[in-house]
């Protein structure tokens, strides 16, 4: 009997002398991590945001991730403007994604401008009398305007047709809003586009490297409403690929 038992015995002896051992570990290592946490604060919660610690597993990893979200405008929550503009494949982009800094001041695009010139040319020996009504707007006319709004409508309302400084395309110089010379009830309304004149328009634009940036059902997608006024010019090659295949330009450039 004391033969058989005595393993059984040194076996509960060394279980329980392990179990203390990892319970006193256990122990020594929280409280050394606590104190660590309770001193160096600070220092944890922005460089170390990977150590496993038991008091503040998620806090630091939840406030750095970014807000995903846009609000019911197309706005995102905390978006900082950049220092930068966004050019992708050589493409500026400007979007509710995407602003513009207040210091980028390009003034209207030559190029840009001379192809429109070409396009209303060729629109007019159609016997569509086009103009462009708006085109380049600074950062600071933007703001300008924006505010007007807001102090007229509420900012609410001023978001659901007028773009935040920062955030209008209008800023990068390549974009007119266009309607038809002597129909200005028209302008900047839907019912432009269903003209002859609108429908001319968005048939023959990648021609001269304008696409209608903002579609009908791609709201999710370019942050705005169906704007059939308005024009991005991006270059013959690029607006024929965008309108053979039926694209938006954030589509094209593969960001949302
Ligand atoms: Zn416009």
């Amino acid at each position: 009997m004391k033969k058989s038992r005595l393993p059984l015995i040194i076996g509960a002896v060394i279980s329980v002398a392990l179990i203390v051992s990892i319970f006193v570990v256990v122990n020594y290592k929280n409280s050394q991590v606590n104190v660590a946490s309770d001193e160096e604060q600070p220092a944890a919660q922005k460089g170390k945001e990977d150590e496993p610690t038991k008091e503040q597993p998620k806090t630091p990893d939840k406030t750095s991730e970014p807000q995903e979200q846009p609000d019911e405008n197309g706005y995102y929550p905390n978006q900082t403007i950049p220092t930068e503009p966004t050019y992708i494949d050589g493409v500026l982009l400007a979007n509710k994604r995407y602003p513009l800094p207040s210091t980028f001041a390009p003034g209207e695009s030559p190029e840009a401008r001379q192809a429109l010139n070409t396009m209303i040319a060729e629109a007019k020996q159609q016997g569509f009398n086009l103009v462009a009504f708006s085109g380049y707007r600074s950062y600071e006319y933007q703001t300008t305007l924006y505010n007007n709004y807001v102090k007229r409508d509420g900012q609410a309302a001023a978001d659901r047709y007028s773009a935040r400084p920062g955030f209008s395309e209008h800023q990068t110089g390549l974009a007119f809003d266009i309607g038809e010379v002597g129909k200005d009830d028209l302008w900047l309304t839907e019912e432009f586009g269903e003209t002859p004149a609108g429908q001319w328009l968005f048939d023959n634009a990648a021609q001269f490297g304008f696409i209608l940036r903002f579609p009908q059902n791609k709201e999710e997608i370019t942050g705005y409403m169906y704007e059939s006024w308005h024009y991005r010019y991006v270059g013959v090659e690029i607006a024929k690929k965008i309108k053979e295949q039926n694209l938006t330009l954030e589509e094209y450039l593969g960001v949302k």
